[in-house]
């Protein structure tokens, strides 16, 4: 038995999914946020489906952002199954947590961000407030087979969190997606700390698009998403959002002919009317097409005496 339950989030993408799961064991993949609203509304899905929230025996994460875990807290007698970067988040690792304003601060002084947006470290480092209290009781690991769910295996997904997980199911060809593939919008690849804060950044969109190209590989007929509806035509799908991805990056490049720019530079230039408003999220965009950039061999990058990386088509 599979029962999707939606629940509301207060970003834009409007509500989130879980899944409700009856095999041998009775769980839940994602759990929503920690809002009011979203627990009264998972409490009614899970009614619906028959149960009370005690009889969940595990939940199942696909990623750590906050529309994903924030409602564990909600069911006390489940075992909590996720990623080891989840793990970090949930048990408030000091040594994690503390690193992150510095790993923002320095991210924005390579990318050439002015002084005065700075305090942007602080918007960019997310809050724990939106998380539960419980930590994970067991960690998930690639190619695991989720107890209670017979042919149910981990594919550890990264690029849009560096926690990510789906869920795949060979023999029923379905997948439980998290937020790897949208309906209707694309996933954001974004910029997040290593476990371990002397690690170098990940790169988040080489990451993502390795991950949608797992997808490729698997025989799935549908893929039960994070948000939106249900997808049927994966394939098809993850190559549209490949050649977009592919064809943003091109524009990018035509902007680096002739004259070196920095990632804060060409922010301004590809989202001249939100950049101020959304900087996080748009440097995280232009360091992923960079990122491509540099992995196509297309751009060659050099650090100026301030630290500042500066990238030219080669
Ligand atoms: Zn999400």
């Amino acid at each position: 038995m599979i029962e999707k339950i939606t629940t509301p989030v207060p970003y834009p993408e409007g509500t989130v999914n879980s899944y409700l799961l009856k095999d041998d064991a009775l769980s839940i993949i994602d759990v929503g946020t920690k809002t009011s609203i979203a627990l009264e509304a998972m409490e009614a899905g899970i009614k619906n489906a028959g149960y009370q929230m005690t009889d969940i025996e595990q939940v199942i994460l696909t990623h750590h952002h906050p529309d994903h875990i924030g409602l564990i807290d909600a069911f006390p007698n489940a075992k909590v199954f996720g990623h080891v970067y989840i793990d970090a988040w949930l048990r408030r690792d000091p040594v994690f947590l503390n690193s992150h304003n510095d790993f923002y601060l320095e991210r924005m002084k390579e990318e050439g961000v002015p002084e005065k947006y700075f305090g942007w470290v602080k918007k960019m480092t997310r809050s724990i407030e939106m998380l539960g209290e419980r930590t994970l009781t067991d960690l998930i690991h690639e190619g695991d087979e989720i107890p209670g769910h017979p042919g149910l295996v981990a594919i550890e997904t990264l690029g849009h969190a560096q926690s990510h997980f789906a869920f795949w199911n060979e023999k029923k060809r379905s997948i439980f997606g998290g937020d790897l593939l949208l309906d209707r919008i694309a996933s954001n690849p974004l910029i997040e700390p290593p476990l371990n804060p002397k690690s170098k950044r990940a790169k988040s969109l080489l990451q993502y698009n390795n991950s949608l190209k797992k997808l490729l590989r698997l025989p799935i007929d549908v893929l039960y998403s994070g948000h939106g509806g249900d997808i049927h035509n994966v394939s098809e799908l993850v190559n549209a959002r490949l050649e977009k991805q592919h064809l943003r990056a091109m524009k990018v490049l035509s902007l680096l002919e002739g004259k070196p720019q920095n990632t804060f530079e060409l922010t301004k230039i590809i989202f001249p009317t939100h950049y101020e408003s959304q900087l996080g999220l748009t440097l995280s965009q232009t360091i992923g097409q960079i990122d491509y950039l540099l992995d196509c061999e297309l751009i060659r990058e050099e650090t100026d005496s301030d630290g500042v990386f500066w990238y030219e088509k080669k």
